[in-house]
């Protein structure tokens, strides 16, 4: 009993003033190896004539101990709620990190909206595919010369199964849904097998565009990209076409814009002749037509494709392009507000 009395000198005495305190106390004086649990199973040990008197001061102590930490809870459940309202929600927060797009989704989403207000819609396909949908319907058999310029990674457990070089495997899977007439673009991630340097990688970006209908003509097709292009480098870009070869497209062409840098004076960027080589593009080849089920005789349609990396490079004055893949944040962040 003058234990007991001890215990109660002592928890008076207690500076229970937060959470943490009021848990101590709870598990040294209430928990299931506490001190009020350790002094009941002490009656057994008491004299009979005593335990009478014993056993009521034993619940006058378990009661004040009880009524202690419900007291004790509402100061330091109080205590909290104080702290809250000290906070003055009128001072400006702390800055949230705030992200940034990628150069070269920068470049892709302009050059999508650009062409979403000509109406083309955006179309997507798998990168690894097969031999037919990324050379054979493409007009590129086995054997083709041309297939050497497209060297890529094949997978070993299907050799038919490639990276694709090009998104214009797209273009074959969108044909053979056989949903005329067809006007899209194909923005997406291509590999080569490429030594890696500051010129080259071996993957990097494209966007195709793909527009089939009947009466589509070589007309329809350069408005297209002047509409482009103007919307893209200004109204007074200088543009020229230069006839050119692709398996895919007859007749074909290259696009050049005036140089950016030099405005045509010759440069180091355009090689002196202050051109710049910007897309490919041509008239879809009645052969690629058959081989997606569509009569050439009824349809035609151009194609046209453009890497991203080369006028992000040119518009953001980047000059190695590995710099775009190595997930550096000193250069990413450089285009938190970029647009
Ligand atoms: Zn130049």
């Amino acid at each position: 009993m003058q234990q007991i009395e001890a215990y109660k000198k002592e928890i008076e005495a207690l500076p229970v003033t937060d959470a943490k305190s009021l848990e101590e106390y709870r598990i040294k004086y209430l928990g299931t190896k506490g001190i009020v649990k350790a002094l009941m199973a002490e009656m057994k040990n008491v004299a009979n004539d005593q335990k009478k008197a014993f056993g009521q001061v034993m619940n006058e102590f378990k009661q004040f101990t009880e009524a202690k930490y419900e007291n004790w809870k509402d100061i330091a459940g109080n205590g909290a709620a104080s702290a809250v309202a000290d906070i003055d929600t009128s001072l400006p927060g702390d800055p949230l990190p705030l992200g940034s797009r990628h150069p070269i989704s920068l470049m892709r989403n302009k050059m999508i909206e650009i062409f979403s207000r000509l109406g083309f819609a955006v179309a997507d396909g798998p990168e690894i595919e097969d031999d037919f949908h990324n050379f054979t319907a493409l007009n590129l058999p086995e054997h083709h010369p041309a297939r050497d310029m497209q060297d890529t990674f094949y997978v070993q457990q299907n050799p038919d199964w490639l990276l694709r070089t090009h998104t214009s495997n797209v273009q074959i899977r969108e044909m053979e849904k056989g949903k005329l007439p067809l006007r899209i673009v194909m923005p997406g991630r291509v590999y080569r097998n490429e030594t890696v340097s500051a010129r080259s990688h071996c993957f990097f970006h494209q966007i195709e565009g793909l527009y089939i209908d009947e009466n589509v003509s070589f007309a329809d097709l350069k408005q297209t990209l002047y509409f482009f292009v103007q919307e893209m480098y200004g109204k007074n870009i200088k543009v020229r076409f230069r006839p050119s070869y692709f398996p895919f497209t007859e007749p074909s062409a290259e696009m050049d814009i005036e140089c950016q840098i030099c405005h045509g004076a010759g440069c180091s960027i355009c090689k002196r002749t202050g051109w710049l080589e910007i897309l490919g593009c041509g008239m879809v080849h009645p052969n690629v037509l058959t081989n997606c089920n569509i009569d050439p005789n009824k349809y035609t349609g151009f194609a046209f494709g453009m890497g991203i990396e080369r006028p992000t490079l040119l518009k953001y004055g980047i000059n190695d392009i590995r710099l775009f893949s190595e997930n550096d944040v000193r250069f990413l962040r450089q285009f938190t507000s970029a647009v």
